[in-house]
């Protein structure tokens, strides 16, 4: 019998909504989900370890994996590049493997065009008036952090309308619960 090819599951959020908490908790709960680890240029941080948190390369051997069309999707973030591997996914997804993938925007997208079997699932924030609320309460934040930070969640939820599903993680709990429901409707 053929296996059944496995679920790509590609997820995104801006950091400070509890994006890596609620990913953390999530393959714990459900060990029979694989984390891809990406490649990426920038520096490791002072807890990461190569090939456990990224695979930590240099800008020449990245251009150099591009240039032979190792990646399924990449990116430039903030300065750096980062990808994910072509081979890891076909080959996890040919095992029955379901997978996730946790990336930026760019790369959500690249992956929905050339995979429109991937789920995209995007993490945002509470609402705007929330956030706002939140932010001005907490004081210790001046204005224009505050526009800047609600800016930026703007443009998230206008970016979000390219996925197919969207978690507002407003109580951990919450939301963890409310992406297995997602993942498991697809994956039983
Ligand atoms: P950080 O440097 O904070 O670990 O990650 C910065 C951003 O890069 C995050 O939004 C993260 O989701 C994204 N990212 C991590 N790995 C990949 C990848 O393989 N491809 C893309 N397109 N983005 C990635």
């Amino acid at each position: 019998m053929e296996t059944k090819k496995g679920k790509l599951f590609v997820i995104s959020g801006s950091s400070g909504v509890g994006k890596g908490t609620l990913l953390k908790q999530l393959v714990q709960k459900n060990p029979e989900l694989e984390v891809s680890i990406s490649a990426t240029t920038r520096s490791p941080r002072p807890a990461e370890v190569d090939g456990v948190n990224y695979f930590f390369i240099t800008k020449e051997e990245f251009l150099k994996e591009v240039e032979n069309g190792e990646f399924l999707e990449w990116a430039e973030f903030n300065g750096n590049y980062y990808g994910t591997k072509q081979a890891w996914v076909e080959r996890n997804l040919n095992k029955g493997r379901n997978l996730i993938l946790e990336i930026e925007t760019n790369g959500a997208l690249q992956i929905k065009k050339k995979l429109p079997d991937s789920v995209l699932i995007f993490i945002l924030p509470p609402s705007l008036e929330e956030l706002e609320h939140r932010l001005r309460g907490r004081n210790t934040e001046d204005e224009e952090t505050i526009q800047g930070r609600l800016h930026e969640v703007r443009r998230e939820i206008e970016c979000s309308k390219n996925y197919d599903y969207t978690v507002v993680n407003d109580d951990l709990d919450k939301a963890l619960l409310e992406l297995e429901r997602i993942i498991k409707s697809i994956i039983r």
